[in-house]
């Protein structure tokens, strides 16, 4: 019963240095969030004690009447949150989530199309080297050179040609809504199952504030932790009559015992999405990824070879083309990681630079709306950004105003000893 700072002060040390990282930089990798501390609170719970192989009422252990109470409210509550008919909320993560969806309705060797990684798809959609690539036979689709938009013309050519089993729309780095009911049309014509991994988007779904893609969809996954605010992990969505195949995919298909305290975190988490506060929070994260384009397509930007990929963005991420400037992407997420903002570098379509050094940045505003970001302060982080990739401001100048910001915003101050 030693605290962990006693037992173990090796990792006290660095989970304490890890809260000043988040508490003292901005935070703009767009797959990253912060976890309310309500969250938190259930994720470090007794429930990571307890084995519950199965399902609510259907359980391999005993003891598990209260962990069926907290099952049966993440199930029901993220049902009603997407209105999906059926929901498996025990995928340990998003990657699992989709093996599981794939694993249940695809045989290896199967066909699927998915969008090229170094088009904005994931690993999951298709990579060479993922369980994807090596169990199925994929087939790429990609965005339009013309625009960087998702070319629906090569999907139905595509779709025409190798009659998959499963399309699968999604996206890791896009900055555009897709057309679901484009893809439904594709599917149908040929066939195919579509799952939607809405993992990047699913936030502003929640909030109605994107396109749903549930109603044209067989199957939707999703991760709980980067717009939707959650703990980290994966949930399956679906129609009432694939969830039994979808059920018996995760479990005994690919995972074992259930993390518990991680699915009561996410009850707790598809209660805040179902709220007016969330709401408005993936309102300020749109408006801030707008703001950021904005700034970033300005002539002084402009004028450094620097641009935004499509001409900015419909979602809570921007993608900036560096492919005509001098500045590579590993030398732009270091200038920014210098100056306290933490992006990641990312390929852009036809990159010409190799992935490790890229030509592009992804930067997404969930985590500083959720650190209660407004217009004003995007502005002034987009400008801050601004002058950092076009290299005539003082780096010192430049974190001072970063500093600025974090420190108008405290993060966690419960973890410091002050109120929650
Ligand atoms: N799907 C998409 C579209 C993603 O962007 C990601 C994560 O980056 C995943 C799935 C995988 O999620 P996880 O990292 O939880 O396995």
């Amino acid at each position: 019963s030693l605290p962990l700072s006693e037992l173990d002060p090796d990792v006290a040390d660095a989970l304490a240095a890890e809260l000043h990282r988040q508490q003292s930089t901005l935070e703009m990798i767009a797959s990253e969030n912060f976890a309310p501390a309500a969250v938190m609170e259930a994720q470090g719970s007794v429930l990571t004690n307890k084995y519950a192989e199965g399902y609510p009422g259907r359980r391999y252990y005993g003891g598990c009447e209260h962990v069926d109470v907290v099952e049966r409210l993440a199930v029901a509550r993220v049902k009603e949150l997407f209105g999906a008919e059926a929901a498996n909320v025990q995928p340990h993560s998003g990657a699992q989530a989709n093996a599981a969806a794939m694993f249940a309705l695809l045989n290896p060797g199967d066909t699927i199309l998915g969008l090229d990684l170094a088009h904005g798809g994931h690993l999951t959609h298709g990579m060479r080297l993922n369980y994807s690539g090596k169990l199925y036979d994929v087939v790429p689709y990609h965005v339009r050179e013309s625009d960087l938009r998702v070319d629906m013309d090569e999907v139905e050519r595509l779709a025409l040609a190798h009659r998959p089993k499963m399309i699968v729309a999604g996206w890791s780095a896009y900055p555009r809504q897709l057309d679901f009911a484009g893809f439904r049309r594709i599917a149908d014509a040929v066939g195919a199952y579509l799952m939607v991994d809405m993992a990047h988007f699913a936030g502003l779904v929640a909030a109605g504030l994107h396109p749903s893609p549930v109603p044209y969809a067989d199957v939707v996954t999703t991760t709980t932790h980067k717009t939707l605010g959650g703990p980290r992990g994966g949930v399956i969505l679906s129609r009432a009559d694939l969830a039994k195949k979808i059920n018996s995919a995760v479990f005994p298909g690919q995972q074992g015992g259930p993390l518990e305290h991680v699915i009561a975190a996410k009850a707790v988490a598809f209660k805040v999405a179902a709220g007016e506060e969330f709401k408005e929070r993936q309102r300020r994260t749109l408006r801030g990824a707008k703001i950021l384009a904005g700034r970033l397509l300005a002539d002084d930007v402009a004028e450094a070879g620097i641009t935004v990929l499509t001409g900015g963005t419909e979602v809570h991420l921007i993608l900036v083309d560096l492919r005509n400037s001098e500045l590579d992407g590993k030398q732009a997420e270091d200038r920014l990681h210098r100056i306290g903002i933490t992006v990641n570098r990312n390929a852009v379509p036809f990159d010409p630079r190799p992935p490790m050094v890229s030509s592009g940045l992804r930067i997404g505003t969930p985590a500083l709306a959720t650190r209660g970001f407004g217009e004003t302060e995007f502005r002034e982080v987009a400008d801050i950004i601004a002058e950092a990739l076009k290299r005539e401001r003082p780096e010192d100048e430049l974190r001072a105003r970063v500093e600025k910001l974090a420190a108008a915003f405290p993060l966690y101050p419960h973890l410091d000893g002050g109120p929650a």
